[in-house]
């Protein structure tokens, strides 16, 4: 696991798990009691109880969810905001961005969010739409860490994806490390939560790159890596 800690938000803390913590991922055919254990054993290794995790069925899109209840199925979204910041909103990621988002008001409570940004999510807002939800929800002061995930180097798309992304998020266009078309998700992740004025931190791990990661495009078909904020 590595983990992080927000310098606006110093109870809060931020995970990101990766082979070594087992696939966190129940969506994917894998066997469920499997996937229970690797995730309470993530939970109790960082101090809290496992009933505090809460996931998403992310499918790809900008919809924002509350958290489901204790022991309720996991809400059909891409971005959660919890904002009695009691409970460990949870992103499932391996190529895709992890965004976990804090947030406290002044009643003292803090805002947790967390989005899953693949390329379709991201140009669809998914990112700013979790953010609003936090504000909209009393949160302020903004601040994000961004998790490991592709990288701008890696991340091989055809030119007219390239150039249809590029119209929505201008920006998000790069290049591969051996010269091809390809899509910069971090910078444009960073770039629209500092157009809201969120202080923004960025891990700079690439899962193609980096083994302890799960990677999508690295041959890890069905294997998540888990991103979880929560207060310590
Ligand atoms: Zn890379």
């Amino acid at each position: 696991v590595r983990l992080e800690s927000f310098t606006l938000h110093p109870h809060l803390r931020a995970a990101f798990t990766g082979r070594e913590e087992g696939n966190q991922a129940s969506h994917t055919g894998a066997d469920p009691d499997a996937v229970a254990g690797a995730r309470a054993l993530v939970a109790s290794g960082l101090g809290f109880p496992p009933e505090r995790l809460r996931y998403l069925h992310q499918v790809h899109s900008a919809r924002v969810a509350a958290p489901a209840g204790p022991g309720g199925i996991a809400p059909e979204a891409d971005a959660m905001a919890d904002v009695t910041g009691d409970l460990a909103p949870v992103v499932l990621t391996a190529d895709c961005v992890p965004v976990l988002i804090a947030a406290s008001g002044p009643d003292g409570v803090s805002r947790l969010g967390v989005a899953h940004a693949g390329r379709r999510g991201l140009l669809d807002g998914v990112v700013p739409a979790a953010a609003d939800a936090l504000l909209r929800g009393g949160g302020e002061r903004l601040e994000a860490w961004i998790g490991p995930s592709i990288c701008a180097g890696c991340y091989e798309v055809p030119a007219a994806m390239r150039n249809e992304a590029q119209a929505l998020l201008p920006g998000i266009a790069a290049s591969t490390t051996w010269g091809t078309p390809s899509l910069d998700l971090v910078g444009a992740v960073a770039a629209q939560l500092r157009a809201i004025g969120a202080l923004v931190h960025v891990s700079g791990a690439c899962t193609l790159e980096d083994p302890s990661f799960f990677s999508y495009r690295g041959g890890d078909l069905t294997a998540r890596n888990a991103s979880l904020i929560w207060a310590a």
